[in-house]
């Protein structure tokens, strides 16, 4: 009860108390409620300023995005967004697609972008586009270039870069590519332009260099298959030199050695008209009747043939393009083709020169040395020597004869004076020394412009050399070139090469190298004869025409160390005309030079081959007999003397002469003998003359 009572007690006690403060509590509470009321009014607010904000945003963000992607869409640089995590093509632009020949984003997705096969093609495996995507997310902007797994029509090459972009709110990868498949295109040609031009320019073989030019081609004009022929103009055909490795081998070797003619392909035509050929279908184009099942199966439907001029007009081969479809040219297909084939005239005439420098330079050797044979000949053994180097010239002019004919202008007469031939053939001149009539005018009138001429089945040897043409072998391929040989600007006779196999035409240049070699032979014979007359001068008398005395004191001296070496005789006779001094008187020194030819004639008729006469001095002669005793040397003194007493001479009266004789002694000396012999000349003079005396 107690606790009741207090309790009143408090209650009563606030009463009063809280009936005071209950109004103004109650305004507090009013006001408490007005702020609070006024606060939330304005978080309200705020709060749908901020839902407002936030909806405007994102929808601005999504006009940025859209904005972003319409100024991708109208782009000609390809562009694709990727969410790298996922691997997921966001979007592509048109180009894009294009570019890798999908039709939208899910297919970039799908076909290229999460499946490895699509980018067996590529410059780039699957792999190393995803280490690229890993290198964005590290270390920011990434730049290459791809050739890509595309169709066609589309560009093989990009200029690549990978970056981030936030795309609809995430972070992505955005793609750019730029098309440079033209500036790899046009690289690449120069590429190989180079290429060709450097194997042009360095010593390459010919068939590499146009390897080259046939590698430039193919990438210049698309889909074609090239070959380059080289022309053999000896042979008039084209030679099969470079050409695609796609072109079978019996199309190859078909090909090969197309004759420069009308119908022969499209190469053979456009050489022989030196024009463009275009076939554009070979199944109905008659320049291929003869190649059609050829082409068939080479699986050529078309070709363009272009020839190629050198720099002086002269054809020197032909490129030709070969297509799998009925084809033609365009004006910037043949556009593009003028530089290689430039490229392929420089190659051919290139190499033809340095052919030429290269046979030029062996020429030029064996000129030299066939030269130097002739001019350092010895001239004892000179015809030897001659038929020596004949057989040298059959070498450097592959020839099957070389031989000399010479002319002998007194006689009107020719003969084969020389000769080499191969084994196989027969010789010319079975009968030594035989000689052939000629009219050496005539002969004159043949080499009118001391020029060679080349004789065969088209032009055959003039009658006036029947005895050569019935010797040469004749016939197709054979042909014969004479080269005349002049000795002091006459024409002395002529040197001929014979060729008997196919292909060996005459060059202008071999033709003048035969002509120097006819004009050398000449030379030597000029100077073997000049040779020859100094050597016979040196030893005979001009007079008389027998030995002189220098020559008779040799003979002398070889005699007696003869004898003294084989104790073996040998006897001497000088003599002298008688009174000849009252002949010259009498009958002038003219009629006395006669005189001494006759004497000098008469001698030479009554001794034989193994004896020797000279003239010893004035009207002095000596006669050598070898191993012959005193009784025999008498005989032939006696025999002399009186053959020249009674022998009819200009002069109206006989001629006499005295004689003496005198026999090898062992050990004299040639001065010894020689004074006996004079001694026993001295006694038929004081004998009266007319005489032959012998020495005791
Ligand atoms: P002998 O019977 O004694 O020998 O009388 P010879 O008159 O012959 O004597 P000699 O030796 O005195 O005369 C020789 C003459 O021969 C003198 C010279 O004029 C002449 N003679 C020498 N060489 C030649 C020559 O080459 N031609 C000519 N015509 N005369 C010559
Ligand atoms: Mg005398
Ligand atoms: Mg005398």
């Amino acid at each position: 009860m107690m606790d009741a009572s207090v309790e009143a007690d408090w209650i009563s006690l606030l009463k009063p108390f809280l009936l005071w403060v209950s109004p103004f509590l109650a305004l507090v509470f009013l006001v408490l409620l007005v702020v609070f009321w006024l606060r939330a009014r304005r978080l309200g607010r705020q709060v749908y300023d901020l839902t407002l904000e936030v909806g405007a945003s994102s929808r601005s963000l999504r006009t940025a995005d859209r904005d972003l992607q319409s100024l991708f869409d109208q782009s000609s640089i390809a562009v694709f967004i990727l969410d790298h995590r996922r691997r997921e093509i966001l979007y592509a632009n048109n180009t894009a697609l294009t570019a890798f020949g999908v039709s939208d984003a899910d297919a970039l997705t799908s076909r290229v972008i999460q499946n490895p096969e699509a980018w067996e093609e590529s410059s780039f495996t699957l792999l190393e586009f995803e280490a690229l995507l890993d290198k964005v997310t590290r270390t920011g902007l990434q730049v290459f270039e791809w050739r890509l797994p595309g169709g066609e029509q589309a560009p093989e090459w990009l200029d690549c870069s990978l970056s981030f972009i936030t795309y609809l709110g995430n972070q992505s990868v955005l793609f750019t590519g730029v098309n440079i498949t033209a500036r790899k295109r046009n690289d690449a040609l120069e590429k190989f332009q180079l290429r060709a031009m450097r194997a042009i320019a360095s010593d390459s073989p010919l068939n590499q260099s146009l390897s080259q030019l046939v590698a430039l081609i193919e990438r210049l004009i698309p889909r074609a298959r090239c070959a380059v022929f080289v022309h053999d103009a000896e042979q008039r055909r084209l030679r099969w030199t470079a050409g695609s490795s796609d072109l079978p081998s019996p199309f190859q070797d078909r090909l090969d050695e197309l004759p420069v003619a009308f119908g022969a392909a499209g190469a053979g035509t456009a050489a022989s008209i030196r024009e463009r050929v275009v076939a554009r279908d070979v199944r109905s184009d008659q320049r291929w009747d003869a190649f059609r099942d050829l082409a068939e199966q080479a699986g050529v439907r078309s070709s363009w043939a272009e020839p190629v001029i050198g720099a002086n007009g002269e054809l020197l081969g032909c490129v030709e393009l070969y297509h799998d479809e009925v084809w033609t040219p365009s004006e910037d297909d043949v556009d593009r083709l003028t530089a290689p084939v430039s490229l392929a005239s420089l190659a051919i005439e290139r190499h033809h020169w340095q052919a030429k420098l290269e046979q030029m330079i062996v020429s030029e050797q064996s000129v030299r040395r066939i030269s130097t044979n002739l001019l350092t000949l010895d001239m004892e053994r000179v015809d030897e020597g001659i038929v020596g180097t004949c057989a040298t010239m059959g070498d450097f002019f592959q020839a099957d004869r070389v031989f000399i004919c010479q002319l002998e202008e007194a006689s009107h007469e020719i003969s084969i004076s020389h000769e080499w031939c191969i084994r196989a053939l027969a010789r010319l001149r079975p009968e030594t020394g035989r000689k052939f009539p000629v009219i050496p005018s005539s002969l004159g009138v043949l080499f009118r412009e001391s020029s060679p001429q080349v004789f065969d089945e088209e032009n055959p040897l003039p009658p006036m050399l029947e005895f050569l043409a019935e010797r040469l072998e004749r016939g197709a391929d054979k042909s014969v070139i004479l080269g005349p040989i002049f000795r002091n600007e006459r024409l002395t006779g002529f040197l001929g090469i014979q060729k008997t196999s196919a292909g060996q035409a005459w060059t202008p240049a071999r033709t003048e190298t035969a002509q120097l070699m006819a004009s050398l032979i000449g030379a030597v014979m000029t100077r073997q004869e000049l040779v020859n007359s100094l050597t016979f001068q040196a030893v005979h008398d001009q007079l008389t025409g027998l030995y002189n005395r220098h020559k008779l004191e040799n003979f002398l001296k070889q005699e007696v160390a003869r004898c003294n070496r084989y104790s073996s005789v040998f006897s001497l006779i000088i003599f002298d005309l008688d009174r000849f001094k009252s002949i010259n008187d009498r009958f002038g020194h003219n009629e006395g030079d006669s005189v001494l030819s006759t004497v000098a004639q008469l001698v030479d008729q009554n001794v034989r081959e193994s004896e020797v006469a000279g003239r010893w001095g004035g009207e002095e002669f000596l006669i050598l007999l070898p191993e012959t005793g005193t009784d025999s040397a008498i005989a032939v003194a006696e025999r002399i003397r009186e053959t020249i007493a009674q022998h009819r001479f200009s002069i109206p009266e006989p001629v006499t002469i005295s004689a003496g004789v005198a026999t090898f002694r062992a050990g004299d000396d040639p001065h010894q003998l020689v004074q006996r012999a004079d001694a026993a000349l001295y006694n038929a003079k004081d004998a009266g003359r007319n005489r032959v005396i012998s020495a005791l």
